[in-house]
């Protein structure tokens, strides 16, 4: 998931990549369950990365990733690393993120992803791994899936970042 290269300079924060939804009008639904796969801290880029499936009426989960950026780790409990991580065994203890100034780069399996987001999170650098393939619009007929341009997140990744917030590895 993590590749070598040079740290992202993101200028978009969480709180902005969440309300991508908002702006386009998507409802999360009731009908899923998110489930955190794992949580494996990287100290030496500062990110926590968050792994997910998502189960729906699809027949296969999809799989969510989310990479924290800027996260802080410590060995034992401080003010500043108050959160818990099991990982392999091992516990570390890392900082909160906020929605208001924390960044973090995220991908989903499904089509919304794809097709709404991914494009424009890759060109607001909020997209984890690999550049996921061009898509061409087929047709002029229908409005553009993303006419605001805006970086956002699929319904599962909204979960994944409620779910961050229950933890208390999010805040705000
Ligand atoms: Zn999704």
């Amino acid at each position: 998931m993590i590749q070598s290269r040079s740290l992202p300079n993101i200028n978009v924060n969480l709180s902005d990549v969440v309300k991508g939804k908002d702006l386009l009008g998507h409802q999360v639904g009731q009908k899923r369950v998110t489930k955190i796969v794992g949580t494996v801290p990287t100290p030496a880029s500062d990110q926590l990365v968050v792994s997910a499936l998502s189960y729906g009426s699809q027949s296969r989960p999809y799989t969510l990733s989310m990479v924290l950026q800027n996260i802080k780790f410590a060995d034992t409990r401080t003010a500043n690393c108050p959160i818990k991580i099991s990982s392999s065994g091992k516990s570390i203890y890392c900082s909160q993120i906020s929605m208001n100034t924390g960044t973090a780069q995220v991908r989903c399996t499904c089509q919304d992803f794809y097709f709404t987001w991914s494009h424009w999170n890759n060109k607001n650098k909020v997209l984890t791994g690999p550049s996921m393939p061009k898509y061409n619009r087929k047709t002029t007929n229908w409005p553009e899936r993303n006419s605001a341009h805006v970086p956002g997140m699929c319904k599962h990744l909204i979960e994944l970042t409620q779910k961050l917030k229950q933890l208390n590895i999010i805040r705000g």
